[in-house]
């Protein structure tokens, strides 16, 4: 049995977590951090699943957490991979209506996007020809963000940690939590080989992703709340395939929920990814077949899926519907036609990413939480509903995370 001190703990190496490191470190050199994961290795989870996109934050609305930190944070990790030599396709954004009637919604993105300080503007039939020959614009109109870049999400994490090692932030991986004790400031885990340890902190910072409520649920926090996880698949262009992406190619999305659509995602390595689904997982880590099914936690999200079809609030169940089958590949296949008129099943092959987003839902309220939503308990900061763009924002959001917990009182 070990026993370990340190001034701040920090559950969870995903990119918040390690980005709650680094500005900690930067603002704070003087602090003992440790980052604590129940996973041996770093990015097996969201963080290390995702499309890779840096968003320019064009679709929240202002006022929100997402709104205020996502240009800046992007613009920060950017200089960041940058400064870094890590790999960056700065090849901008085009966000065009799948169907005429999602033509209006193009001025609110664009109000929007501008209310947040992103660079954006509307385009029209032959400039959206030239950005994307291959993709298609229902009403002639779309929107383009010359400021989105794409980057390779697992080299960024791997580089984060390895900064934060050289910086002298502790890392202790393979560490499953067991007990909580929270007056104590006090967590105890079981580590490979079942050796247990002990960690005292003087202050907690909950970065778990898809486990982030179950966690806080054991300091008393969220307990109205619960992450439903949303399985995320994605499918790759044939390298044969006759089509040529130098850009991100986006749907207007339905605002009413947070996901943003299927879209065509070039990647620095040159592969070219469309997706991801959102469909009900039936497991928090339930990336394929049977793996990590839990039926416990599957039946409520049933029972939470069924309230959210009978309110219908936004039009979920046209949603709902259409999501569900996006899983199937000639359904999903459609959807990506609306975006990409010419392409066919033999132009897809499947892709070995899938991610599950770790979406939050308000039982109180009944509705999926759109916004980042932070809450303090004992010596605590638990950060839920850290879904897109928490990757991008990850360093603007730390130093929103630091300035609202109580570790130092303006
Ligand atoms: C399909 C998909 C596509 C996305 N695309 C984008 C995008 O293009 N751009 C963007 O900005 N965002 C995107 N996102 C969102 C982004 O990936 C997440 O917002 C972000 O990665 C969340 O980071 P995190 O650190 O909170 O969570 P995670 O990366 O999930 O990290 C949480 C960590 O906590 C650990 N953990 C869990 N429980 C415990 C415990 N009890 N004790 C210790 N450790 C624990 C886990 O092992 C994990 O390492 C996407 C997400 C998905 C799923």
């Amino acid at each position: 049995m070990s026993e370990i001190s340190t001034d701040i703990a920090i559950l969870g190496s995903g990119m918040v977590g390690m980005a709650l490191a680094y500005q900690l470190n930067e603002r704070y050199p003087e602090l003992l951090i440790t980052v604590i994961d129940k996973e041996p290795e770093i990015g097996k989870h969201s963080s290390g699943r995702n499309s890779g996109v840096l968003h320019a934050g064009i679709y929240y609305p202002p006022g929100t957490l997402k709104a205020q930190v996502c240009v800046q944070g992007a613009r920060r990790l950017l200089a960041w991979c940058e400064a870094e030599g890590l790999p960056v396709l700065a090849c901008g954004k085009v966000i065009a209506p799948q169907s005429a009637e999602l033509d209006g919604q193009l001025e609110l993105l664009l109000e929007r996007g501008r209310a947040n300080g992103a660079v954006v503007r509307l385009i029209d039939e032959h400039e959206f020809s030239q950005r994307v020959p291959d993709g298609r614009t229902a009403s002639g109109r779309a929107l383009w963000s010359p400021d989105t870049c794409v980057i390779k999400p697992k080299v960024v994490l791997q580089r984060l940690a390895q900064r934060l090692r050289e910086r002298g932030v502790q890392f202790v991986m393979g560490a499953g939590v067991k007990d909580v004790n929270p007056e104590a400031h006090q967590l105890s885990f079981a580590q490979a080989g079942s050796r247990s340890c002990t960690i005292t902190y003087g202050h907690l910072f909950n970065a778990t992703g898809l486990q982030a409520d179950r966690v806080a649920r054991a300091f008393g926090v969220g307990e109205h709340c619960i992450l439903l996880p949303f399985k995320g698949l994605y499918w790759q262009l044939h390298p044969q395939a006759p089509f040529h992406f130098t850009t991100n190619l986006y749907p207007v999305p339905d605002l009413n929920v947070p996901f943003l659509g299927v879209h065509v995602t070039p990647s620095p390595d040159g592969t070219v990814s469309l997706g991801p689904t959102a469909i009900p997982a039936w497991g928090r880590e339930n990336y394929r077949g049977l793996e990590g099914i839990e039926p416990k936690m599957a039946l409520a999200f049933l029972g939470d899926l069924a309230s959210q079809w009978w309110r219908n609030a936004g039009g979920f169940r046209r949603y709902a519907r259409e999501q569900a089958l996006h899983g199937l590949k000639p359904l999903f296949l459609k959807a990506a036609q609306a975006l990409v008129p010419g392409l066919r099943s033999e132009h897809l092959i499947p892709s070995q990413k899938v991610g599950i987003r770790a979406q939050l839902y308000d039982r109180r309220l009944g509705t999926l939480v759109q916004d980042f939503r932070l809450e303090q308990g004992p010596a605590s900061t638990h950060v839920l509903n850290a879904i897109s763009p928490a990757f991008t924002a990850s360093f603007a959001l730390a130093d929103l995370i630091i300035d609202q917990s109580s570790l130092f009182p303006n």
